[in-house]
């Protein structure tokens, strides 16, 4: 690793919020990544929740796990997707936790005889967070995410302590502003009011930009580079275009192409000479611009008015379809519009089912009806998380003939709790951070298919969110009708996977495998559901193989 001081870039964001600074750090830090560096990417948030495990996925989207079992923003699934590198607790911070461990050392003594106040004992410890990251040596570059848009009352300590690194760090941290320079239709032309005022708000905070990042729908020409440089004190070439992108996989080369590396690298006294190898990125693209099939797959969910609840298994998709040459549309069907007599004709030309993650009841009969529909008609299917219990549901009400088997979570008084809580989860009160979490090993059976897909692995390492476990006391019916635990925890023996012996593509898994499918490595489950999914015959076209 080339040695020089830790390199901190902190991107805030400007005008509105929603403008993708994840992406934009995701680009820069993979860009970097490119020409030799090693970098990681933290998201700090203004709320007050500790994390946004307890938060509906309403609010701010799909909730993401690292191996270490935190509960995090969904802008570390971009980090993960784009770098191909582990993140962990350290890579989101929110005000809740910060505010925490301000108040713990209070009340432990730490600050006896002390005002404890915004400054500087809350920024000193937005700092001290700010570089635990670069502390343990292994980065040349910690890109930090400041979450919400400048001006917000809730952001302002984050502004102060970026503030004061600046001023610490001097030619070692700089900061990008990401904006919007909004399109008025009736004059034809891109305007740069909005940037300038929120550049001001910063000014006022004493955080001087280094580079503008400009979102925008069409292109920026130079004068108007120009007149942002004037009036925000910037160099012209440090006014970058972002540009509306196809898909975000594409806004890594958007960035090389604005040089905004090279600015950076240069504003950070680093040569300039290396190349990003951005050879196998951009292959990437190219499988994903031209793809040679189209499939199209449901995915059932009860938050589907909101795609970012989804976000990485749609992402996962995005992955396994470029890594089949085919474009995977996704099919969004809401749970709770489904029924055993709509299912058919909501399931016309889909090659795949998925059932989503999920808590609680809304939506439960639903996803029970399209399994049903999925099995019998022998339509790929992946059940992840409440997915494979819903599975495990199905199975055991229409196979095994247990009329109100359930989950405990939905019906506590069921006679056949097919799926149950963990002993341990029995004593749990407290709702954040309590279930099972983050990454465990899982045995995979000899011969199965899933093991097949995972390349012959004997023991895989997935992550997990979830309270709730097949109930073990049913196992030996289950596996004789046909439904097989063909993954398990090495030691507790919790089923982490089941196949289904007759069907040529059904699979139903404990863990989230969307947390783990990369640009660099698409998940192998996903990959292989595409592949089933590419050769599955719905049944309009099997009746016209038959006719031929
Ligand atoms: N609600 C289920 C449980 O807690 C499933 C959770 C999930 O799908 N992530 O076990």
């Amino acid at each position: 690793m080339s040695s020089f001081p830790t390199k901190y870039i902190f991107v805030t964001g400007g005008v509105t919020s929603s403008l993708g600074k994840g992406i934009i750090s995701a680009s820069l830090a993979k860009l970097l990544q490119a020409r030799g560096y090693s970098v990681t990417i933290q998201k700090f948030d203004p709320y007050i929740n500790i994390d946004p495990g307890t938060l509906n996925p309403y609010e701010h989207g799909e909730c993401f796990v690292t191996d270490d079992g935190a509960e995090t923003d969904l802008d570390l699934g971009h980090y993960e997707r784009f770098l191909n590198i582990p993140t962990s607790q350290a890579n989101n911070v929110t005000t809740g936790r910060v505010y925490q461990s301000v108040i713990d050392k209070e009340r432990k003594g730490d600050y006896l005889g002390k005002t404890v106040q915004v400054i500087p004992h809350i920024t000193d410890e937005i700092k001290n967070r700010f570089r635990i990251l670069a502390k343990s040596g292994n980065y040349n570059f910690v890109i930090t995410e400041i979450g919400g848009t400048v001006g917000d009352i809730e952001s302002l300590p984050y502004i102060e302590a970026v503030r004061q690194m600046k001023w610490e760090h001097g030619k070692d941290c700089l900061n990008i502003h990401l904006t919007l320079l909004p399109y008025l239709h009736t004059t034809g032309e891109l305007k740069t009011k909005p940037t300038q005022h929120s550049v001001k708000s910063l000014l006022e905070y004493g955080v001087q930009p280094d580079i503008l990042v400009c979102r925008s729908i069409c292109p920026i020409d130079e004068d108007i580079r120009q007149k942002l440089a004037r009036f925000c004190n910037v160099a012209q070439e440090a006014v970058i275009e972002a540009i509306d992108a196809r898909t975000i996989y594409e806004v890594p080369v958007l960035m090389e192409n604005e040089k905004l590396d090279e600015v950076v690298l240069k504003k950070l006294g680093l040569p300039t000479d290396t190349i990003p190898d951005m050879k196998s990125w951009k292959e990437f693209l190219e499988h994903l611009s031209h793809p040679k099939n189209l499939i199209r797959v449901a995915l059932v969910g009860k938050y589907v008015e909101l795609k970012d609840s989804y976000k990485s298994i749609s992402e996962s998709f995005i992955h396994a379809g470029a890594s089949n040459d085919a474009k995977v549309e996704i099919e969004w069907i809401h749970s709770e519009d489904i029924t055993e007599e709509t299912v058919a004709k909501q399931f016309e030309g889909i090659r795949g089912v998925v059932v989503a993650p999920g808590f609680g009841k809304r939506g439960i009969e639903g996803k029970i009806a399209a399994i049903k529909y999925a099995r019998e008609n022998k339509i790929p299917f992946l059940g992840i998380c409440l997915g494979m219990q819903c599975a495990v549901i199905e199975f055991g009400r229409n196979v095994l003939g247990f009329k109100d088997a359930h989950s405990t979570e939905m019906n506590p008084a069921t006679s056949h709790a097919v799926i149950d809580l963990q002993e341990a989860q029995k004593k749990v009160t407290r709702m954040g951070g309590t279930m099972r979490l983050g990454s465990y090993p899982c045995s995979l059976k000899e011969g199965s298919k899933v093991q097949q897909i995972y390349h012959g692995a004997k023991e895989i390492n997935e992550r997990h969110r979830h309270r709730y476990e097949f109930n073990n006391e049913y196992l030996g019916d289950f596996e004789k009708a046909g439904m097989k635990a063909v993954g398990v925890h090495p030691e507790a023996g919790l089923v982490e996977i089941i196949e289904l012996k007759d069907h040529p593509w059904f699979i139903g898994v404990q863990f989230h495998p969307e947390y783990k499918s990369t640009v660099a490595n698409p998940h192998p489950l996903f990959v292989d559901f595409v592949k089933a999914g590419l050769q599955y015959k719905t049944p309009q076209e099997a009746v016209k193989k038959e006719k031929v």
